[in-house]
């Protein structure tokens, strides 16, 4: 397909802007641009079609099944779309002064409430754009509270080897040192390892549970416990946080800290879009949460909290990404507390049961039951018929389906790690295994065939690492 650029004509166009009705203003030479700006030249119609075609070589959750793991892509509902969009909400200017924005001011303190609520948290800034953003701002928040305590010593992060990569780049990014440990053969943390990891210069640390091959870890409070007797804090990663909501809470697994991925498991799709990682935390961390906390007054009136000298700072301009705290909320209100958990209990359900077709075929490296997801491993195919990963993620793709996560987590080899979600249907499930059923048969046929895939997609194999090595963001006219 041709680039808007290759598409462009000269004196073609769709400007429909009134004729300029003030005066024009010279600007000074020196940073007046010396030559056109190269925007293509398109009528609208052909702009529409441009994207259009765009739009239909790209897969989303409402083109078919995309069970990418650790990153929790559901459908959706639209009314929280319709919702965010309300003028009200989407109009409001951030430097309004607050007794003009009181709806808005509700709906960050009613999250709070909420998140805090599913969390067991006590207090929530809406501040980070990201979950990486989150997990920043909480290592900042351990950091600020071993200092205030003069405890300098503590400059270690305890992260285990089944961590998102996330998980150490943040810590280093806030300055700390990662001590890695490894699994144990259940997929858990290795309780010896990690008490032979902490001591005096344990600052925290970072866990996701359920981890990154979807188990719940059985040793959580033994875990959190260790670390709080070493006189560390824990953080959690609750990125993808729907096979536990309303079900079990962090807070109450000895977790001081946790940032929750909105743009994954609250309404808001993940990737491409602005995304909001509020993070949650325990009273004695509350003091240095970044500023613009929102309170209520006994009146009913909402405004902001005076900043607090021990605060971190700002880690993002003004209260964060708010329309995808309005959608969250949505959802929250939309579903209540049975539905919540009901999602929940449907993620668990649908992962286990896309596990259970597949698991006479494909290799488990951890047995069942898993939580939201659960991790395949191709390294008997590869031996056996040298099919990877990477040929069955791609085979998927002529199937109409976006293969799951690749070579993640990285403690399994020929990794394909699936999360269905929680709002896929049992047929589309059992066309899912059935699916992966025959590209098995076929891998054990035809390898070469498997090697060749995808030949249906616009473009097949492409060099994903050059693309990523060397990337040219830049057109040559
Ligand atoms: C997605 C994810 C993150 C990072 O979230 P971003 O918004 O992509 O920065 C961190 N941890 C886990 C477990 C995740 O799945």
């Amino acid at each position: 397909m041709k680039l808007i650029f290759e598409r462009s004509q000269e004196g073609r166009g769709c400007s429909i802007l009134p004729a300029c009705d003030v005066p024009e203003v010279d600007c000074s030479p020196e940073i007046s641009r010396k030559a056109p700006l190269h925007l293509p030249q398109i009528a609208e119609v052909d702009i529409s079609r441009h994207y259009t075609e765009l739009m239909k070589q790209t897969h989303g959750v409402n083109d078919g099944f995309y069970p990418l793991g650790s990153c929790t892509m559901k459908y959706n509902p639209k009314i929280n779309e319709e919702i965010a969009a309300l003028p009200g909400f989407s109009k409001i200017h951030p430097l309004q002064p607050s007794h003009t924005a009181q709806g808005c001011l509700e709906v960050l303190g009613l999250a709070e409430k909420y998140l805090c609520e599913i969390t067991g948290m006590d207090h929530m800034t809406f501040q980070p754009a990201a979950g990486a953003h989150g997990e920043f701002t909480g290592l900042l928040l351990i950091k600020a509270y071993h200092k205030s305590r003069g405890d300098t010593a503590r400059t270690k992060i305890i992260v285990p080897d089944s961590a998102h990569g996330t998980n150490p780049a943040s810590a280093v990014m806030a300055g700390f040192t990662v001590v890695n440990i490894p699994s144990g053969e259940d997929g858990c943390v290795d309780l010896e390892k990690l008490r032979q990891a902490v001591g005096e210069d344990t600052a925290g640390l970072m866990l996701t549970n359920p981890n990154t091959v979807g188990i719940f870890d059985k040793n959580i409070l033994e875990i959190t416990k260790t670390v709080h007797d070493a006189g560390g804090l824990n953080y959690y990663d609750g990125a993808n946080l729907n096979a536990v909501m309303g079900v079990v809470r962090p807070g109450d697994m000895g977790f001081d800290v946790v940032h929750l991925n909105l743009h994954k498991t609250f309404s808001t799709p993940h990737g491409g879009g602005p995304g909001s990682g509020p993070v949650g935390c325990k009273e004695l961390l509350s003091a240095f949460l970044p500023s613009g906390h929102v309170s209520c007054e006994e009146d009913g009136t909402y405004g902001f909290d005076a900043p607090s000298p021990r605060s971190i700072g700002s880690v993002k301009n003004f209260y964060g990404n708010f329309l995808v705290v309005v959608k969250a909320l949505t959802y929250i209100l939309t579903l209540g507390r049975e539905g919540i958990k009901e999602a929940a209990q449907n993620a668990v359900l649908n992962a286990n049961y896309l596990m259970a077709r597949l698991s006479d075929l494909y290799d488990m490296p951890y047995a069942g039951p898993c939580m939201h997801e659960f991790v395949m491993s191709l390294e008997p195919l590869k031996k056996e018929k040298g099919v990877t990963a990477m040929d069955i993620a791609k085979a998927l793709l002529d199937h109409g389906i976006h293969p799951p996560t690749m070579y993640f987590p990285l403690i399994v080899h020929e990794a394909l790690m699936a999360e269905p979600t929680e709002t896929e249907s049992i047929d589309t499930l059992d066309g899912a295994a059935q699916t992966f059923r025959e590209i098995y048969q076929q891998a054990l046929d035809n390898p070469q065939s498997l090697h060749d895939a995808p030949v249906s997609t616009p473009v097949r194999r492409l060099d994903e690492v050059g693309a990523a090595r060397n990337p040219k963001p830049t057109y040559s006219f």
